[in-house]
């Protein structure tokens, strides 16, 4: 075919059996679209002489699927997580348990009592769907769930500082990630922030003096994914709640990364928890729902009723609200929790408490399957914005490879892809954080791999 008028019209290609097939796959609308482009796209090219032939009609149809196949193909996809960091924020952070999914799933799938009340047949309110379960597991009077944790703090500061003075210490104004800095959320908030103390040494004096003029808050934030060593000072979270306390000022602590349970018990630093906050009479505190809790992505604020009411009464709580699979997962996230079974069924938390011996197995069992490899000592991490610097000992399986930019890139392209690390000319694969659900299809991936070499 050499000439333009010989290329099949969009009315002859959709006469094909082929394009029959497409539309049955990928609808019609779609599909014409699909003809329409490559048809345009082949008149372009023969034009201007990028081209002398023209394809057959066969050869349209192919590129036209293969354009459908690109327009329809998900971004968005899972993958195994053999990085060995538990909380990867890239990666999605923390997998849920098969209860959490089962609360969201059937939630989604229908109608439910999300702003129902069974009893009275009338309207009833969102908020109190995770409420009471937090009430039992922290002790607080009230709670709220938001979006995510930085939605809490523009929240809680926008309801309860907007214009006025918020005291927190030059040490904690931190960047997050993901472009989360604390003093650009509190303008943002309209609050005005007052630091005080230095950027390593802050005294319980610099609070109490900036409390003397007319204060709305003081804040704590939990550094998070940095430490602050050496020649510092901080007083203790107590000790501030009794200054501020004294001056009638509440506090909010954002501990961001919000444990229930103490980290120390797997061989890790101890992060701040929600109860600690609680015990030394902080008024309000907000942590994520996905960080070291292992539910889903969500911002979970506690403390005074008072205060917490004021917060539920702002427009932006409409803004920033949850929905309701986010509530239905959070509240089964959290009934494990209740139930003393987190380490059981809280995905992060069991990869958390996962022994050696049990690592250990795993990667010689890959070993094993693969027929090469070796079990080395390595290090996993929390990641997510907790513990900056602590890791856990682990095993890994260490591949030989050719290039180890090669192999990790290939690996990314796999089907599932496979997040693994390097170190020297080898390829590191942890076995802690990954599902075992997932391990059928790495060892296929990683055979497959290894035979092309
Ligand atoms: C992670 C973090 C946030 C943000 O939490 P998201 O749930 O990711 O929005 C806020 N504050 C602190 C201290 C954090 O560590």
């Amino acid at each position: 075919m050499t000439n333009l008028r010989s290329l099949p019209s969009v009315e002859q290609m959709l006469q094909t059996e082929a394009a029959a097939y497409l539309i049955a796959r990928f609808g019609r609308p779609l599909t014409l679209d699909a003809i329409r482009f490559v048809l345009d796209d082949t008149r372009t090219r023969f034009r201007s002489g990028l081209m002398s032939d023209l394809p057959s009609t066969e050869l349209i149809l192919a590129q036209t699927e293969s354009q459908l196949t690109a327009w329809t193909k998900s971004t968005l996809l899972p993958v195994i997580n053999a990085s060995g960091v538990i909380l990867h924020t890239n990666l999605g952070r923390a997998p849920l348990s098969d209860a959490t999914l089962r609360a969201m799933d059937i939630v989604s799938r229908g109608y439910s009592t999300l702003e129902f009340d069974i009893e009275s047949g009338k309207r009833g309110s969102r908020l109190i769907h995770a409420e009471s379960l937090l009430q039992k597991l922290t002790g607080a009077e009230a709670a709220l769930v938001v979006n995510n944790c930085a939605s809490a703090v523009l929240l809680i500061l926008s309801a309860l500082a907007n214009r006025k003075r918020v005291i927190i210490s030059r040490s904690q104004l931190v960047e997050i990630g993901g472009g989360f800095r604390v003093p650009d959320v509190m303008k943002q908030s309209g609050a005005k922030l007052v630091e005080v103390g230095t950027t390593n040494k802050v005294r319980l004096f610099d609070y109490k003096s900036a409390a003397e003029e007319p204060t709305a808050l003081m804040m704590r934030v939990h550094r998070s994914n940095f430490k602050l060593v050496g020649f510092t000072e901080e007083p203790e979270l107590k000790d501030i709640v009794e200054a501020a306390h004294a001056a009638g000022v509440p506090v909010v602590d954002d501990l961001g990364s919000g444990a229930l349970y103490d980290t120390a018990k797997y061989g890790l630093a101890h992060e701040p928890t929600v109860q600690e906050s609680m015990r030394a009479g902080v008024d309000i505190i907000c942590f994520s729902g996905d960080k070291l809790l292992g539910g889903p992505q969500a911002g979970i604020i506690i403390g005074k009723a008072d205060l917490i009411a004021k917060i539920k009464k702002h427009p932006l709580a409409r803004v920033v609200r949850a929905d309701k699979a986010c509530l239905a997962g959070l509240s089964a996230t959290l009934l494990h929790y209740l139930k003393d079974e987190a380490e059981r069924e809280v995905p992060i938390v069991k990869m958390m408490s996962l022994t050696l011996k049990q690592i250990k197995g795993r990667a010689e069992a890959w070993a094993a399957e693969l027929g090469q490899g070796q079990i080395v000592e390595g290090e996993s991490t929390v990641g997510g914005g907790s513990l900056p610097g602590e890791s856990m000992p682990t095993f890994l399986l260490s591949l030989q490879v050719n290039s180890t930019e090669k192999f990790l890139r290939a690996l990314r392209t796999n089907n599932p892809p496979i997040i693994a690390r390097t170190e020297a000319d080898r390829v590191l694969l942890d076995p802690r954080t990954v599902l075992p659900e997932q391990e059928g299809a790495l060892l296929v991936g990683l055979k497959n791999l290894l035979k092309k070499g």
